[in-house]
């Protein structure tokens, strides 16, 4: 496996100090779902309504997440009830987003009704199964829950396709759930850009949501030597990244992705773009090769 320098962690320092977040920040997802978290219970149905949505570019992302608030007059929260009135869930019906479809999200919507119902924050329903079985054990739990695996008597049959859209990591095939342990770190962190609502789960215990930017970062940096994104992976990063920063080891997660997704990172040697960068010193592409001062 690549290992990196042991100057790594001083190096994603440098990368996280000289980022521009400003640039980064409209661009990404929790920019559209923070103005609709106004309180704790608005921001788990945003967090989880727009994390479930994030497939795709993030510019499309986020216009999902608006055409989603306009169906909602602004407040996604009005979607989370047992009926919807009959105008709202004939615009809820049409709206598409890559392969997700409305009728999804309906039901995710009356799934979330039926929770809250209970008296139950999603919170409550994660740390259970945190303190049961580990982080992993918390999106099984968030998973299982959301997928409505105890509710079908009560809310019918879910649409096709849609307990596909919450995989656990304890599934066979062990995805990365990246959508899912996205919506974990927007809840937990307090930090920008996150939301931290969530304030009985350790930052500390966060893993990285892995997508494909991150992973392709994370594989060339020696964080992990999985070639293919899958929950060990995830367990592989986060503990590389934990050893970095104990507190906070997803602190990085937002300059990595965002380094992939502005094209910073041209995912290949090229002496122009590579050269300023922090992390060229551990970056797989550029072992054993020297840069002229
Ligand atoms: S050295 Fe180049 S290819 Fe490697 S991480 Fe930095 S910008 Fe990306």
């Amino acid at each position: 496996m690549h290992r990196p320098t042991p100057e790594l962690p001083a190096h994603l320092e440098a990368l996280y100090v000289r980022f521009p977040f400003d640039r980064s920040w409209g661009d990404d997802p929790i920019s559209a779902i923070r103005p609709l978290a106004r309180d704790p219970r608005r921001a788990e149905i945003a967090g989880l309504l727009g994390a479930t949505l994030a497939i795709g570019n993030t510019t499309a992302i986020r216009g999902a997440i608006g055409r989603l608030a306009t169906i909602a007059g602004g407040d996604l929260a009005t979607l989370v009830v047992p009926g919807l009135p009959p105008a709202r869930a004939a615009d809820l019906r049409r709206f598409r987003h890559r392969w997700i479809r409305g009728d999804q999200i309906a039901y995710l919507a009356r799934v979330l009704a039926r929770h809250y119902a209970s008296g139950r924050s999603l919170e409550d329903t994660f740390l259970e199964g945190l303190e049961a079985g580990g982080f992993a054990g918390g999106l099984d739990r968030l998973a299982r829950t959301v997928r409505a695996d105890t509710m079908r008597a009560s809310l019918g049959a879910p649409p096709r396709g849609y307990r596909a859209l919450f995989p656990s990591p304890r599934d066979p095939g062990a995805s990365p759930c990246k959508r899912l342990t996205l919506f974990v770190r927007w809840m937990v962190r307090d930090r920008f850009p996150d939301l931290g609502v969530w304030r009985r789960v350790p930052t500390g215990e966060l893993r990285i949501p892995l997508d494909q930017h991150v992973h392709w970062i994370a594989y060339h940096l020696g964080l992990t030597g999985r070639r293919t994104r899958s929950w060990p992976a995830v367990e592989e990063v986060s503990e590389r990244l934990r050893r970095i920063d104990p507190l906070d080891p997803t602190r990085f997660d937002f300059v990595l992705c965002h380094t992939g997704i502005s094209g910073d990172c041209p995912k290949e040697r090229d002496l122009a773009v590579c050269g300023p960068c922090a992390v060229r010193p551990d970056c797989r592409l550029w072992r054993g090769r020297r840069v002229a001062e």
